[in-house]
Protein backbone atom coordinates (compact mmCIF):
# COMPACT_ATOMS: atom_id res chain seq x y z
CA UNK A 1 0.00 0.00 0.00
CA UNK A 2 1.53 3.26 -0.85
CA UNK A 3 1.90 6.49 1.41
CA UNK A 4 -1.06 7.71 -0.53
CA UNK A 5 -3.44 5.16 -0.89
CA UNK A 6 -2.91 4.72 3.19
CA UNK A 7 -3.60 8.19 3.72
CA UNK A 8 -7.06 7.92 1.48
CA UNK A 9 -8.41 5.42 3.83
CA UNK A 10 -8.03 7.22 6.33
CA UNK A 11 -9.69 10.26 5.24
CA UNK A 12 -12.46 8.01 4.26
CA UNK A 13 -12.77 5.79 7.60
CA UNK A 14 -13.12 9.72 9.13
CA UNK A 15 -15.72 10.20 6.60
CA UNK A 16 -17.88 7.12 6.97
CA UNK A 17 -17.33 7.67 10.80
CA UNK A 18 -18.80 11.22 10.92
CA UNK A 19 -21.46 10.14 8.45
CA UNK A 20 -22.32 7.44 11.15
CA UNK A 21 -22.50 10.30 14.12
CA UNK A 22 -24.32 12.25 11.98
CA UNK A 23 -26.77 9.91 11.23
CA UNK A 24 -26.76 8.30 15.14
CA UNK A 25 -27.38 11.58 15.93
CA UNK A 26 -29.92 12.26 14.17
CA UNK A 27 -32.36 9.07 15.22
CA UNK A 28 -31.15 10.17 18.51
CA UNK A 29 -33.44 13.24 18.09
CA UNK A 30 -35.89 11.30 16.01
CA UNK A 31 -35.94 9.08 19.12
CA UNK A 32 -36.64 12.11 21.62
CA UNK A 33 -38.98 13.93 19.77
CA UNK A 34 -41.04 10.86 19.33
CA UNK A 35 -40.72 10.18 23.22
CA UNK A 36 -41.61 13.53 23.84
CA UNK A 37 -45.15 13.41 21.74
CA UNK A 38 -45.49 9.70 23.58
CA UNK A 39 -45.21 11.63 26.92
CA UNK A 40 -47.82 14.33 25.61
CA UNK A 41 -49.57 11.90 23.91
CA UNK A 42 -49.71 10.16 27.29
CA UNK A 43 -50.53 12.71 29.21
CA UNK A 44 -53.48 14.22 27.28
CA UNK A 45 -54.75 10.84 27.29
CA UNK A 46 -54.56 10.44 31.07
CA UNK A 47 -56.86 14.01 31.23
CA UNK A 48 -59.22 12.91 28.72
CA UNK A 49 -59.34 9.67 30.75
CA UNK A 50 -59.89 12.09 34.04
CA UNK A 51 -62.45 14.25 32.15
CA UNK A 52 -64.38 11.25 30.38
CA UNK A 53 -64.74 9.95 34.34
CA UNK A 54 -65.71 13.31 35.52
CA UNK A 55 -68.41 13.53 32.84
CA UNK A 56 -70.01 9.67 33.15
CA UNK A 57 -69.98 9.89 37.03
CA UNK A 58 -71.97 13.70 37.19
CA UNK A 59 -74.91 13.42 39.33
CA UNK A 60 -77.05 15.72 37.28
CA UNK A 61 -77.37 17.81 33.84
CA UNK A 62 -76.20 20.88 35.98
CA UNK A 63 -73.16 18.97 37.46
CA UNK A 64 -72.37 17.68 33.99
CA UNK A 65 -72.48 20.91 32.14
CA UNK A 66 -70.25 22.53 35.21
CA UNK A 67 -68.15 19.60 34.13
CA UNK A 68 -67.84 20.66 30.65
CA UNK A 69 -67.88 24.58 31.58
CA UNK A 70 -65.38 24.16 34.49
CA UNK A 71 -63.13 20.82 34.58
CA UNK A 72 -62.73 20.77 30.96
CA UNK A 73 -61.63 24.57 30.90
CA UNK A 74 -58.89 24.24 33.75
CA UNK A 75 -57.77 20.47 32.83
CA UNK A 76 -56.92 21.38 29.55
CA UNK A 77 -55.91 24.93 30.10
CA UNK A 78 -58.48 26.42 27.54
CA UNK A 79 -58.78 29.99 27.24
CA UNK A 80 -62.13 29.90 26.55
CA UNK A 81 -65.16 26.85 26.82
CA UNK A 82 -68.78 27.43 25.49
CA UNK A 83 -71.48 25.28 25.17
CA UNK A 84 -74.78 25.22 22.72
CA UNK A 85 -77.46 23.22 22.94
CA UNK A 86 -80.39 23.16 21.04
CA UNK A 87 -83.85 23.58 23.05
CA UNK A 88 -86.19 24.62 21.14
CA UNK A 89 -88.86 24.14 24.13
CA UNK A 90 -86.89 25.88 26.44
CA UNK A 91 -87.23 22.38 28.46
CA UNK A 92 -83.44 22.40 28.93
CA UNK A 93 -83.35 26.08 30.63
CA UNK A 94 -86.46 25.34 32.77
CA UNK A 95 -84.65 21.92 34.16
CA UNK A 96 -81.37 24.40 35.43
CA UNK A 97 -83.73 26.84 36.79
CA UNK A 98 -82.31 29.82 37.21
CA UNK A 99 -79.35 30.46 34.92
CA UNK A 100 -77.70 32.71 36.74
CA UNK A 101 -76.38 29.74 38.81
CA UNK A 102 -74.95 28.62 35.95
CA UNK A 103 -71.27 28.78 34.70
CA UNK A 104 -70.26 31.09 31.91
CA UNK A 105 -70.03 30.10 28.30
CA UNK A 106 -73.83 27.91 28.66
CA UNK A 107 -75.93 29.08 25.42
CA UNK A 108 -79.02 27.87 24.31
CA UNK A 109 -80.64 27.48 20.87
CA UNK A 110 -84.05 27.45 18.98
CA UNK A 111 -83.25 25.08 16.53
CA UNK A 112 -80.42 23.11 14.82
CA UNK A 113 -80.37 25.00 11.63
CA UNK A 114 -76.68 27.00 12.78
CA UNK A 115 -75.11 23.71 13.57
CA UNK A 116 -76.62 22.14 10.05
CA UNK A 117 -74.33 24.74 8.16
CA UNK A 118 -71.55 24.52 10.53
CA UNK A 119 -70.72 21.05 10.53
CA UNK A 120 -72.10 20.83 7.33
CA UNK A 121 -73.81 17.65 7.84
CA UNK A 122 -70.14 15.90 8.30
CA UNK A 123 -70.51 15.89 11.89
CA UNK A 124 -67.02 16.27 12.40
CA UNK A 125 -64.95 18.07 14.93
CA UNK A 126 -63.91 21.91 13.43
CA UNK A 127 -60.70 23.16 13.80
CA UNK A 128 -60.03 26.66 12.93
CA UNK A 129 -59.27 30.31 13.71
CA UNK A 130 -61.48 32.33 15.39
CA UNK A 131 -62.79 34.58 12.30
CA UNK A 132 -63.56 31.37 10.41
CA UNK A 133 -66.18 30.41 12.98
CA UNK A 134 -69.82 32.35 13.90
CA UNK A 135 -69.25 34.77 16.54
CA UNK A 136 -72.52 34.01 18.80
CA UNK A 137 -70.32 30.42 20.48
CA UNK A 138 -67.87 33.23 21.97
CA UNK A 139 -69.47 35.80 22.39
CA UNK A 140 -68.74 36.60 25.62
CA UNK A 141 -65.13 34.55 25.66
CA UNK A 142 -61.77 36.50 26.98
CA UNK A 143 -60.44 38.49 24.10
CA UNK A 144 -57.60 37.64 22.49
CA UNK A 145 -58.61 34.14 21.21
CA UNK A 146 -57.08 32.73 18.49
CA UNK A 147 -57.62 29.33 17.65
CA UNK A 148 -60.57 27.49 18.23
CA UNK A 149 -62.30 23.59 18.34
CA UNK A 150 -65.99 23.21 17.84
CA UNK A 151 -66.95 19.67 18.91
CA UNK A 152 -70.54 18.87 17.08
CA UNK A 153 -72.82 16.52 19.77
CA UNK A 154 -75.00 14.41 17.80
CA UNK A 155 -77.64 11.91 19.03
CA UNK A 156 -79.23 9.35 17.18
CA UNK A 157 -78.09 11.19 14.03
CA UNK A 158 -79.39 15.00 15.54
CA UNK A 159 -77.54 17.72 16.49
CA UNK A 160 -78.17 18.47 20.19
CA UNK A 161 -75.73 20.74 20.43
CA UNK A 162 -71.91 21.87 20.44
CA UNK A 163 -69.18 22.06 22.50
CA UNK A 164 -66.61 24.93 21.35
CA UNK A 165 -62.76 25.36 22.99
CA UNK A 166 -60.97 28.31 22.73
CA UNK A 167 -57.23 29.04 22.79
CA UNK A 168 -55.16 32.20 22.57
CA UNK A 169 -52.30 29.47 21.10
CA UNK A 170 -52.99 29.93 16.86
CA UNK A 171 -51.24 26.63 16.60
CA UNK A 172 -53.59 24.57 19.33
CA UNK A 173 -56.25 23.88 17.30
CA UNK A 174 -55.40 23.49 13.49
CA UNK A 175 -57.23 22.69 10.61
CA UNK A 176 -56.05 19.67 9.25
CA UNK A 177 -54.96 17.75 12.99
CA UNK A 178 -56.00 14.71 14.08
CA UNK A 179 -59.19 14.99 16.03
CA UNK A 180 -59.30 11.28 17.78
CA UNK A 181 -59.65 12.59 21.14
CA UNK A 182 -62.20 15.18 20.33
CA UNK A 183 -64.13 13.22 18.42
CA UNK A 184 -64.63 10.35 21.17
CA UNK A 185 -65.37 12.75 23.98
CA UNK A 186 -68.04 14.83 21.84
CA UNK A 187 -69.65 11.51 21.33
CA UNK A 188 -69.92 10.74 25.20
CA UNK A 189 -70.83 13.92 25.95
CA UNK A 190 -73.70 13.85 23.67
CA UNK A 191 -74.52 10.26 25.27
CA UNK A 192 -74.52 11.41 28.53
CA UNK A 193 -75.94 14.88 27.73
CA UNK A 194 -79.48 13.57 26.58
CA UNK A 195 -78.85 10.60 29.61
CA UNK A 196 -78.67 13.47 32.14
CA UNK A 197 -81.78 15.53 30.04
CA UNK A 198 -83.84 12.59 30.42
CA UNK A 199 -83.72 11.56 33.64
CA UNK A 200 -83.99 15.64 34.73
CA UNK A 201 -87.62 15.01 32.65
CA UNK A 202 -88.46 12.05 34.52
CA UNK A 203 -87.91 13.89 37.87
CA UNK A 204 -89.93 17.02 36.50
CA UNK A 205 -92.87 14.79 35.23
CA UNK A 206 -92.94 13.37 38.64
CA UNK A 207 -93.44 16.71 40.25
CA UNK A 208 -95.66 18.30 37.42
CA UNK A 209 -99.58 18.44 37.79
CA UNK A 210 -100.48 16.84 34.05
CA UNK A 211 -103.61 19.30 33.39
CA UNK A 212 -102.73 22.23 34.75
CA UNK A 213 -98.98 22.56 34.37
CA UNK A 214 -97.66 23.58 37.21
CA UNK A 215 -96.06 22.21 40.36
CA UNK A 216 -98.09 19.25 42.10
CA UNK A 217 -98.58 18.86 45.90
CA UNK A 218 -95.14 16.52 46.21
CA UNK A 219 -93.18 19.49 44.98
CA UNK A 220 -94.81 21.89 46.93
CA UNK A 221 -94.35 20.10 50.12
CA UNK A 222 -90.79 19.25 49.38
CA UNK A 223 -90.62 23.02 48.42
CA UNK A 224 -91.71 24.18 51.49
CA UNK A 225 -90.03 22.76 53.57
CA UNK A 226 -86.70 24.58 51.76
CA UNK A 227 -88.45 27.66 51.90
CA UNK A 228 -89.40 27.72 55.91
CA UNK A 229 -85.70 27.06 56.28
CA UNK A 230 -84.15 29.35 53.97
CA UNK A 231 -86.18 31.85 55.38
CA UNK A 232 -85.37 30.89 58.76
CA UNK A 233 -81.51 31.16 57.78
CA UNK A 234 -82.32 34.25 55.95
CA UNK A 235 -84.85 36.11 58.42
CA UNK A 236 -86.37 37.13 55.47
CA UNK A 237 -90.32 36.27 55.58
CA UNK A 238 -91.96 34.11 53.21
CA UNK A 239 -95.48 34.19 52.38
CA UNK A 240 -97.73 31.28 51.69
CA UNK A 241 -101.24 31.03 50.13
CA UNK A 242 -103.99 29.36 49.31
CA UNK A 243 -106.45 30.21 46.64
CA UNK A 244 -109.49 28.13 45.97
CA UNK A 245 -111.66 28.27 42.92
CA UNK A 246 -115.44 29.59 44.02
CA UNK A 247 -118.55 27.18 43.20
CA UNK A 248 -116.61 25.48 40.71
CA UNK A 249 -119.12 22.39 41.30
CA UNK A 250 -122.14 24.23 39.78
CA UNK A 251 -119.55 25.13 37.26
CA UNK A 252 -118.66 21.36 36.16
CA UNK A 253 -122.40 20.47 37.17
CA UNK A 254 -123.57 23.55 34.33
CA UNK A 255 -120.69 23.28 31.69
CA UNK A 256 -119.68 19.70 32.35
CA UNK A 257 -116.19 18.72 33.21
CA UNK A 258 -114.28 18.99 30.21
CA UNK A 259 -114.65 22.88 30.89
CA UNK A 260 -114.22 22.57 34.27
CA UNK A 261 -111.00 21.31 33.28
CA UNK A 262 -109.78 24.05 30.58
CA UNK A 263 -110.83 26.88 33.89
CA UNK A 264 -108.84 25.08 35.86
CA UNK A 265 -105.51 25.48 33.30
CA UNK A 266 -106.83 29.08 32.77
CA UNK A 267 -106.97 30.04 36.44
CA UNK A 268 -103.67 28.27 36.97
CA UNK A 269 -101.85 30.00 34.04
CA UNK A 270 -103.49 33.64 35.47
CA UNK A 271 -102.01 32.77 38.53
CA UNK A 272 -98.80 31.87 37.21
CA UNK A 273 -98.10 34.96 35.14
CA UNK A 274 -98.69 37.11 37.86
CA UNK A 275 -95.41 36.18 40.04
CA UNK A 276 -91.99 36.18 40.01
CA UNK A 277 -89.69 33.74 38.83
CA UNK A 278 -88.79 32.74 42.12
CA UNK A 279 -92.06 32.02 43.72
CA UNK A 280 -93.89 28.91 43.29
CA UNK A 281 -97.26 27.79 42.34
CA UNK A 282 -98.72 24.51 42.78
CA UNK A 283 -101.94 22.81 41.72
CA UNK A 284 -102.78 21.43 45.65
CA UNK A 285 -105.97 19.19 44.63
CA UNK A 286 -109.04 19.42 43.07
CA UNK A 287 -109.30 23.32 42.59
CA UNK A 288 -107.31 24.47 45.44
CA UNK A 289 -103.96 25.95 44.30
CA UNK A 290 -100.71 27.35 46.68
CA UNK A 291 -98.64 29.89 46.07
CA UNK A 292 -95.12 30.21 48.22
CA UNK A 293 -93.50 33.78 48.08
CA UNK A 294 -89.89 33.54 49.41
CA UNK A 295 -88.62 36.87 50.58
CA UNK A 296 -91.73 38.91 50.83
CA UNK A 297 -93.56 40.85 53.44
CA UNK A 298 -97.08 40.24 54.23
CA UNK A 299 -98.36 43.37 53.21
CA UNK A 300 -96.80 42.84 49.32
CA UNK A 301 -97.91 39.29 49.74
CA UNK A 302 -101.37 40.75 50.09
CA UNK A 303 -101.02 43.27 46.93
CA UNK A 304 -99.67 40.10 45.08
CA UNK A 305 -103.05 37.88 46.34
CA UNK A 306 -105.53 40.89 45.89
CA UNK A 307 -104.18 41.21 42.40
CA UNK A 308 -104.70 37.95 41.74
CA UNK A 309 -107.59 37.63 42.64
CA UNK A 310 -109.08 40.90 40.82
CA UNK A 311 -107.75 39.70 37.36
CA UNK A 312 -109.64 36.55 37.56
CA UNK A 313 -112.90 38.05 38.48
CA UNK A 314 -112.83 40.79 35.59
CA UNK A 315 -111.30 38.43 32.90
CA UNK A 316 -113.78 36.44 31.18
CA UNK A 317 -112.46 32.48 30.62
CA UNK A 318 -111.80 31.86 26.94
CA UNK A 319 -114.97 31.39 24.66
CA UNK A 320 -113.22 27.76 24.01
CA UNK A 321 -115.49 27.31 27.50
CA UNK A 322 -118.50 29.19 26.45
CA UNK A 323 -119.55 32.57 25.87
CA UNK A 324 -118.85 35.18 29.00
CA UNK A 325 -117.76 32.35 31.26
CA UNK A 326 -116.60 34.14 34.61
CA UNK A 327 -115.08 32.48 37.66
CA UNK A 328 -113.98 33.65 41.12
CA UNK A 329 -111.51 32.76 43.59
CA UNK A 330 -111.12 33.06 47.23
CA UNK A 331 -107.37 33.09 48.74
CA UNK A 332 -105.78 33.10 52.58
CA UNK A 333 -103.14 34.49 53.58
CA UNK A 334 -100.76 33.62 55.99
CA UNK A 335 -97.20 34.82 56.47
CA UNK A 336 -93.92 33.12 58.14
CA UNK A 337 -92.15 35.82 60.24
CA UNK A 338 -88.26 35.87 60.82
CA UNK A 339 -87.85 33.57 63.19
CA UNK A 340 -85.05 32.34 65.62
CA UNK A 341 -82.55 29.13 64.47
CA UNK A 342 -84.16 27.12 67.23
CA UNK A 343 -87.76 26.64 66.04
CA UNK A 344 -88.70 23.44 63.95
CA UNK A 345 -88.83 23.75 60.08
CA UNK A 346 -91.66 21.19 59.82
CA UNK A 347 -93.63 22.33 62.61
CA UNK A 348 -93.13 26.16 61.28
CA UNK A 349 -94.18 24.80 57.67
CA UNK A 350 -97.34 22.67 59.10
CA UNK A 351 -98.46 26.03 60.87
CA UNK A 352 -98.14 28.44 58.04
CA UNK A 353 -100.27 26.23 56.16
CA UNK A 354 -102.96 25.67 57.99
CA UNK A 355 -103.46 29.17 59.10
CA UNK A 356 -103.20 30.27 55.19
CA UNK A 357 -105.82 27.30 55.00
CA UNK A 358 -108.10 28.73 58.06
CA UNK A 359 -107.75 32.25 56.34
CA UNK A 360 -108.82 30.85 53.16
CA UNK A 361 -112.20 28.86 54.68
CA UNK A 362 -113.11 32.41 55.89
CA UNK A 363 -112.73 34.02 53.21
CA UNK A 364 -115.60 31.75 52.26
CA UNK A 365 -117.50 32.03 54.90
CA UNK A 366 -117.72 36.02 54.55
CA UNK A 367 -118.69 35.76 51.08
CA UNK A 368 -115.96 34.06 48.72
CA UNK A 369 -114.34 36.36 45.85
CA UNK A 370 -112.07 37.98 48.74
CA UNK A 371 -108.63 38.02 50.30
CA UNK A 372 -108.34 37.34 53.89
CA UNK A 373 -105.53 37.53 55.78
CA UNK A 374 -104.16 35.76 58.95
CA UNK A 375 -101.15 37.50 59.61
CA UNK A 376 -100.40 36.55 63.31
CA UNK A 377 -97.72 33.98 63.43
CA UNK A 378 -98.10 31.29 65.87
P1 LIG B 1 -116.46 26.63 47.13
O1 LIG B 1 -116.79 27.95 46.56
O2 LIG B 1 -116.88 26.49 48.53
O3 LIG B 1 -115.03 26.31 46.97
O4 LIG B 1 -117.31 25.57 46.33
P2 LIG B 1 -116.83 24.55 45.24
O5 LIG B 1 -117.98 24.06 44.49
O6 LIG B 1 -115.74 25.19 44.45
O7 LIG B 1 -116.14 23.44 46.14
P3 LIG B 1 -116.39 21.92 46.29
O8 LIG B 1 -115.24 21.42 47.12
O9 LIG B 1 -117.78 21.66 46.78
O10 LIG B 1 -116.29 21.33 44.83
C1 LIG B 1 -115.09 21.20 44.16
C2 LIG B 1 -115.37 20.50 42.86
O11 LIG B 1 -114.21 20.44 42.06
C3 LIG B 1 -115.82 19.08 43.03
C4 LIG B 1 -115.01 18.28 42.06
O12 LIG B 1 -115.82 17.48 41.23
C5 LIG B 1 -114.34 19.32 41.21
N1 LIG B 1 -113.03 18.92 40.75
C6 LIG B 1 -111.96 18.49 41.47
N2 LIG B 1 -110.94 18.20 40.67
C7 LIG B 1 -111.34 18.44 39.39
C8 LIG B 1 -110.71 18.31 38.10
O13 LIG B 1 -109.56 17.93 37.97
N3 LIG B 1 -111.44 18.66 37.01
C9 LIG B 1 -112.72 19.11 37.12
N4 LIG B 1 -113.36 19.45 36.01
N5 LIG B 1 -113.33 19.20 38.31
C10 LIG B 1 -112.67 18.88 39.44
MG1 LIG C 1 -113.89 25.71 45.42
MG1 LIG D 1 -111.88 23.30 47.21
Amino acid sequence: MTEASRSQGHSSERLSLAMLQAENQRLRSQLDAMLREARLNQEKMRRFDLLERQVIGAASLAALIDTLLVEYKSLFELDAVTLALVDPLYEVGRVLGDPGHMAEGLLFLDSDVELQSLYTGTGRPLLAGLDEVPAFLFEDAPAGLASVALLPLLHHGRFIGSLNLGSRDAQRFVAGSSTDFLERLAALVAVCLDSALATERLKLAGLTDVLTGVHNRRYFESRCLEEVLAARRSGQPLVCMFLDVDHFKKLNDSLGHQAGDEVLRYVANLIKVQLRGSDVVARYGGEEFVVLLPATPGLAGLETAERIRRIVSVQSVPARVREDVRVTISIGVAMLQPLPEVSDATVLAADMIARADKALYEAKESGRNRVVAALDAA
